[in-house]
Order: C-alpha cells, then sequence, then structure tokens
C-alpha cells in the first residue's frame, strides 16, 4: 500500500474556509469558476502534505496560481482533457525564488528517493514562472517530468 492510494480525495464545500495545514487554506486550492456556481473543491491529501513540505523547505510563502479545477476551467485553459487537477491531485505554483534552481533541487532530491517521494509528476515552466506538481500514481515510482 502506497500513501497516494490511502482513502479517497477529500472533497470541501465550495465556501469552505478551514484551514488545511500552518500556511495552506481550502480557498487557496479553489477554482474561481468553482466557487462561483457553488462547485466542491477536491484536494488530495497527499498534495496538501506535499504542499506543505514544499513551504517548509522553501521557507517562503508559496502562491497556488491553480489547484483544482473543473472540467469548464480546465478546457477553457487548454489543459489535458483528463488533467490531475481535474481530480485535486495537482497544484501549479510560484514563490519569491530562483524557481528554475528549484526545479533542479526538487527533482533531484525526488529521484534519489530522500525527499518528495510524495510529486508523481511535475513540470517547469520558465515562461510562465511556475511549476505543477501532482501526486498520481505511487510514491517511489519514477518521476514524470516535462516542461
Ligand atoms: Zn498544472
Amino acid at each position: 500500500m502506497y500513501p497516494n492510494d490511502i482513502g479517497q480525495v477529500n472533497i470541501y464545500p465550495w465556501d469552505c474556509k478551514d484551514r488545511l495545514t500552518e500556511n495552506f487554506l481550502v480557498s487557496e486550492f479553489r477554482d474561481p469558476i468553482a466557487f462561483s456556481r457553488n462547485h466542491f473543491t477536491l484536494i488530495h491529501p497527499s498534495l496538501i502534505v506535499l504542499m506543505q513540505q514544499l513551504r517548509d523547505d522553501i521557507g517562503k510563502p508559496i502562491t497556488i496560481t491553480s489547484g483544482f479545477r473543473i472540467d469548464l476551467v480546465n478546457i477553457r485553459v487548454g489543459g489535458a482533457p483528463k488533467s490531475y487537477h481535474t481530480m485535486g491531485y495537482a497544484a501549479d505554483w510560484t514563490a519569491d525564488i530562483d524557481l528554475e534552481a528549484w526545479w533542479e533541487t526538487m527533482t533531484s532530491l525526488k529521484n534519489s528517493k530522500v525527499r518528495y517521494d510524495l510529486v508523481g509528476g511535475a513540470a517547469y515552466y520558465s515562461v510562465h514562472n511556475y511549476i505543477h506538481v501532482d501526486v498520481r500514481g505511487r510514491p517511489g515510482d519514477k518521476l514524470v517530468t516535462w516542461q
């Protein structure tokens, strides 16, 4: 049994004000379009753990630019048809750091299996300056990356 297989994705009411961790609120993962339609938010428990792990290691605020997306939004932004964002498994984020350097650090740590074992897929979008992480698959499996 792997952590990402345990339990189901968490479902939060559209207007949920809960704090998830020391640094993250449910609202930060919320889809603005979903919010306007009173649509719930999905967040995988492993994604919550992963984002706080990143926040702790970076030591600076993380801005989630896109967390959960309802299909309508995913289609509009040209996301993959079965985006992990629509399952509550993914977050795009940025921070006031050298993101490219952090990308190298994060992926090398994942590949050495020292840290970030929860990351299933990751991508660094240099043009828009954000990193995508998702908790697909099984921790310990090879990291799926693209740029
Ligand atoms: Zn993404």
